[in-house]
């Protein structure tokens, strides 16, 4: 590796929240957690990285015109403003500007918005696909739209188990921590002021970490426990903070939605 460099800044895009029982999240929490569905957008010299892609924008519209009747629609809180593209607005940039997606892994509150940015280049872990073809009795967590034949004809690549160091220069590194699904994937991004660990679904709640315990709807337990030991690692050998995507008190310590973090 050449000499590391940083990115510059980092944002939380504002996302759609889900009420939902934080047992369904990690084994053992308790009671009703209020939880963010975001993107995160990074950027770096060499481009503008979206990590994640929050839910179908039509979410943000109405619950029920992507869930129907599902429970879902319930349980989401969302407004117009949410929705990614205008979240980009925001800040100041258009979909088309994006020139890089790290998709933690294939599930709707991930996968929703991938299809605003055909011109960029994407990357997934490993089996991911294979597996979202046929997730079994988790297959209430996808929508199948979100990975249609159009998306999936899009530039992806697949990221290297031992990680993928996306512009070669340290900044940002993208890390192989399966469990949730088999290809979920992490982020080690370097910013001026620290290091912050994104996590995708790797963990849900900070209970995760605390106690080493898993999300019942995980694809693999053994194997999601060794991707808390590859955070914890993180947190110790390279000072980062973690910041768990989906723990509305992260959100609230890294400063909320559209704060710059540099
Ligand atoms: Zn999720």
């Amino acid at each position: 590796m050449s000499q590391t460099t940083t990115a510059a800044r980092l944002w939380a895009l504002d996302a759609p929240r889900m009420n939902i029982d934080a047992a369904h999240l990690v084994v053992g929490a308790e009671g009703t957690v209020s939880i963010p569905l975001p993107a995160f957008l990074i950027e770096h010299e060499q481009g503008l990285v979206l990590f994640d892609t929050s839910m179908n924008p039509l979410v943000c519209d109405d619950p029920a015109l992507v869930f129907g009747d599902r429970p879902e629609t319930a349980m989401i809180e969302s407004n117009p403003e949410q929705r990614i593209d205008r979240q980009l607005a925001k800040l100041g940039f258009r979909p088309e500007d994006i020139t890089h997606v790290v998709l933690s892994h294939t599930h709707s509150d991930h996968a929703g918005g991938l299809y605003l940015f055909p011109r960029a280049e994407f990357y997934i872990g490993p089996e991911e696909f294979r597996w979202a073809a046929d997730p079994g009795e988790t297959a209430y967590l996808f929508q199948p739209s979100d990975l249609s034949d159009e998306v999936k004809e899009f530039d992806w690549h697949d990221v290297d188990p031992l990680g993928t160091d996306l512009f070669g220069d340290g900044a940002i590194n993208i890390l192989h921590t399966p469990g949730h699904t088999p290809g979920e994937l992490s982020a080690l991004v370097r910013l001026p002021s620290q290091n912050i660990v994104l996590t995708g679904d790797t963990v849900h709640l900070r209970e995760a970490m605390e106690w080493d315990e898993v999300d019942p709807n995980d694809w693999d337990y053994e194997v999601a426990r060794k991707s808390i030991t590859t955070l914890k690692n993180l947190q110790e050998d390279e000072q980062a903070k973690v910041w768990i995507a989906h723990d509305p008190r992260d959100w609230a310590d890294f400063g909320g939605p559209l704060s710059a973090i540099e």
